[in-house]
């Protein structure tokens, strides 16, 4: 962050300054050029007429070349054209040559300019042109200090400098304070999160801030809630599975301890001890399965075995693998299905849902009972409706049904050879398809379980 405030703030700024330095010198320069080459042109119209190219004395221009190397603070030379130098205002080289290169050039009738950064001074040529002939009679040659230029620039530079700094003291401040402010939350959510990694579940986050971070403290919140509700339900699971668990054997043993404790025991009660027994540990046998189904289906949440499949021939084989566990009670089972349906589901996992809503439905009802089981469709859904004449669910416990381990009447469903998970399982299931079950239930009328799930498999 403090990066990013440095990049957009100073990067910029210093950026500016050397914009604003470097047009300011290109300008002054140009202007000075400008200055020159009139006071030149000025030059050249005075000197025509006098005989000064012809190496004469001409005191009257002497005077106007000296006022402006004077004014310019510089030097000044004019070369006639047998490249002579006939005037030089620091009286050096008067009588000599000069060849060089910009004074050829000018002599083709160019002018010629060009700055000198690193010793600050302007060099200008300027041909000395005959008004009619248009010939070059001679060339003005111009070296002039631009120190005057440079001061004005060093100070410009100074001003901006002071100003660049505070500027870039002050976003250094507020991007160390901002910054600051910024991830001082984030670093107290990052502690926090620490602590419920090590295992700390039961501490609230409050983290004052900014809008965003106040809802990032809130949802954390939520999530916690979350994690303690399940961690709630685990702990309720692990301590209802360890009961159920010991329930068989805790009668087992009492059973064994009886026959163990009885001399002379006679062989019908140990048969009938020993058909107890096998009872139990039969018991013990379905908790263990529908345990390990549940388990196994949370397990392959994500592995579903998805095929396309008859729903209708489906009901019918559950149907009829239960019907003789239906019958023994008289219990008449009605399928009725409004159209065929094929749809894309896990063939053995909804099997087990159904069988269980089934089960329950014959296990649950009166003798000489009815169950009706049936099967529709729209475009997006299938319906299977399994109602049945049995004992029906008080309304206030409809709500726990589906919950693990939960039964509205323990004895029955003990004698039913029921475990609580079947409903469970059932539920999962029809999640995992993505579909939705719904129970209504008068006591004492009977129950309907109303299951809808998509006809194509939403992964
Ligand atoms: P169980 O193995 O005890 O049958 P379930 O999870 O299948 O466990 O069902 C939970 C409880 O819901 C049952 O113990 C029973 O009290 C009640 N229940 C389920 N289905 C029916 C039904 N068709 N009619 C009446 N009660 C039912």
């Amino acid at each position: 962050m403090l990066l990013v405030f440095i990049v957009i703030g100073i990067v910029p700024l210093s950026f500016f300054s050397y914009v604003v330095l470097k047009t300011y010198e290109d300008k002054a320069i140009e202007n000075r050029v400008k200055q020159l080459q009139g006071q030149a042109n000025m030059l050249s119209n005075l000197l025509l007429p006098t005989n000064l190219l012809a190496n004469s004395d001409a005191p009257e221009i002497d005077k106007e070349i000296n006022r402006i190397s004077e004014i310019y603070d510089g030097r000044i030379i004019i070369v006639n054209n047998s490249l002579t130098i006939v005037k030089d205002t620091y009286s050096l080289e008067e009588g000599k040559y000069l060849v060089s290169p910009e004074v050829i050039q000018s002599f083709n009738n160019v002018k010629y300019n060009n700055h000198d950064h690193k010793n600050h001074y302007l060099k200008l040529t300027y041909p000395i042109t005959h008004n009619t002939t248009k010939d070059v009679m001679g060339v003005i040659v111009m070296n002039f200090s631009t120190k005057d230029i440079q001061s004005i620039k060093d100070s410009l530079e100074k001003g901006i400098m002071v100003f660049v700094a505070s500027l870039a003291t002050l976003i250094l401040v507020s991007a160390f304070y901002f910054s600051n402010k910024l991830t001082k939350p984030l670093t107290s959510i990052v502690n926090f999160i620490d602590q419920l990694t090590e295992g700390y579940l039961d501490q609230e986050v409050s983290i004052k801030g900014y809008y965003e971070i106040e809802k990032i403290s809130d949802s954390f919140n939520k999530m916690i809630s979350r994690m303690q509700k399940l961690e709630k339900s685990r702990q309720e699971f692990v301590s209802n599975v360890s009961h159920e668990l010991k329930t068989p054997i805790t009668s087992i043993k009492v059973l064994a301890d009886s026959l163990i404790a009885q001399e002379d025991t006679p062989v019908e009660l140990y048969r009938e001890f020993l058909h107890d027994i096998t009872d139990e540990i039969e018991r013990e046998n379905k908790i263990i399965n529908d345990l390990l189904s549940l388990v196994k289906l949370d397990k392959t949440a994500g592995d579903m075995n998805i095929t396309s499949c008859n729903i209708n021939e489906l009901l019918e084989q559950i149907l009829k693998r239960l019907r003789p566990i239906a019958k023994k009670r008289n219990i008449e089972m009605i399928f009725e299905s409004f159209r065929p349906v094929i749809a894309e589901i896990d063939e053995v996992k909804l099997s087990l849902a159904i069988s269980n809503l089934i089960e329950n439905a014959i296990k649950y009802n009166m003798e000489d009972g009815w169950i009706r089981v049936s099967l529709n469709a729209d475009h997006k859904y299938f319906f299977i409706k399994i109602a049945d004449s049995g004992i029906g669910i008080p309304e206030e416990e409809q709500d726990y049904i589906f919950e693990r381990f939960y039964r509205v009447d323990k004895a029955r469903s003990r004698e039913t050879g029921g475990t609580g998970l079947g409903l469970s399982i059932t539920k999962n299931v029809i999640q995992m398809h993505r579909g939705a079950i719904k129970v209504y239930s008068t006591e004492g009328e009977g129950t309907t379980f109303n299951v809808r799930i998509p006809l194509n498999y939403i992964a």
